[in-house]
């Protein structure tokens, strides 16, 4: 058992949660990551990240395999195991896995600190059979499943810089891109929004929300419905959804949340849970960038290093 306690629990192998695991293991402290899927997190699914200081033309998912790799070779311990819970015992907090069998030890960590850097999954639109269409032409991913839509017409839901920016490259594949929105105004950067109205084959479905899926084996439409509740379909193959995410936080029950289920810390990054942290999207803050990423998972590594003494 003694070598399954760690001085840092890190839940999270996005950018956050491997920052975190470089600063700490900078600091000489045992640390572990946990992972539940794919290392990288959700900038993985970006073909092309313009923002990141110093890297102009990196992809998502070569920052992240280097992120990782320099975690790895400082010397942090990473595994693929979900977390289902994590229990406050005092000195220690207890991390289980869903390798966590009862009457064994397999599966189940101990840490004097943890942080968490779970992130965000995408929000689904709630329509009936979403889940069923997903991969049968529905997609949270157009920089992943773009290519199938080659000259297909697709619909792009959601306001934001993730659908102008998807609506933007599915422009360039597909032979129609609607661009649904609930608003007439967007949350996304206006000098997106200039250049969509400059693309011949984008057109915009504005105050207008999606309310049916159209196909049986796979996308043939997409019902929508206007403020004055007329309808209309949209006969495409491919719907991309773009209209956030929701914090990854639901097992962290005892911790204190905003409305919106993200854990509450300030730029400290403490929780209300003494030697438990919180760094990245999953945290109450107002810029979820990879950057603001990264700057939680030092500050969060560093308090967890004070911390422990
Ligand atoms: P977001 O900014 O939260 O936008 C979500 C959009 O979906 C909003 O326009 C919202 O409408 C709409 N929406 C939410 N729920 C809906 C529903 N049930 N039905 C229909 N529409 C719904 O999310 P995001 O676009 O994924 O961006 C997240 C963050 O990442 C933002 O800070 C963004 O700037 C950032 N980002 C940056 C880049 C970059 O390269 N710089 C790229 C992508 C994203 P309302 O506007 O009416 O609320």
């Amino acid at each position: 058992m003694q070598d399954k306690i760690y001085d840092v629990i890190v839940i999270g192998a996005g950018m956050a949660g491997l920052t975190a695991a470089i600063y700490a293991v900078r600091a000489n402290k045992k640390v572990l990551v946990l992972e539940g899927k794919t290392h990288g997190g959700q900038i993985i699914t970006t073909f092309h990240i313009a923002n990141y200081p110093g890297l102009p033309k990196v992809s998502g998912v070569d920052l992240m395999n280097s992120v990782y790799n320099q975690a790895k070779e400082l010397g942090a311990e990473i595994e693929y195991a979900e977390v289902m819970k994590v229990k406050d015992e005092g000195e220690f907090k207890s991390v289980i896995t869903e390798d966590f069998e009862d009457g064994s030890d397999e599966g189940k960590y101990l840490a004097r600190t943890v942080i968490i850097a779970t992130g965000s999954s995408e929000r689904k639109l709630g329509l009936e059979n979403e889940e069923k269409m997903t991969g049968r032409g529905i997609s949270y991913c157009a920089t992943c499943d773009g290519g199938f839509y080659k000259d297909k017409p697709v619909a792009v839901v959601g306001g934001g810089n993730t659908a102008l920016y998807d609506a933007l490259y599915l422009a360039d594949v597909a032979s129609k891109v609607y661009l649904v929105h609930r608003r007439n105004e967007f949350r996304g950067d206006a000098f997106l929004v200039d250049k969509l109205k400059t693309k011949e084959n984008v057109e915009f479905v504005l105050e207008s929300v999606p309310v049916k899926l159209i196909g049986e084996k796979k996308i043939e439409g997409l019902e929508v419905e206007n403020l004055s509740h007329e309808k209309r379909t949209l006969t495409v193959d491919g719907i991309f959804v773009a209209v956030g995410r929701v914090p990854a936080t639901e097992i962290f029950t005892k911790l204190k949340k905003d409305e919106g289920g993200y854990i509450e810390a300030g730029e400290d990054c403490h929780t209300n849970i003494d030697g438990v942290f919180v760094a990245g999207d999953c945290r109450t803050k107002n810029l979820r960038q990879l950057v603001t990423a990264s700057g939680d998972g030092a500050v969060a590594a560093t308090e967890a290093v004070h911390y422990l003494g």
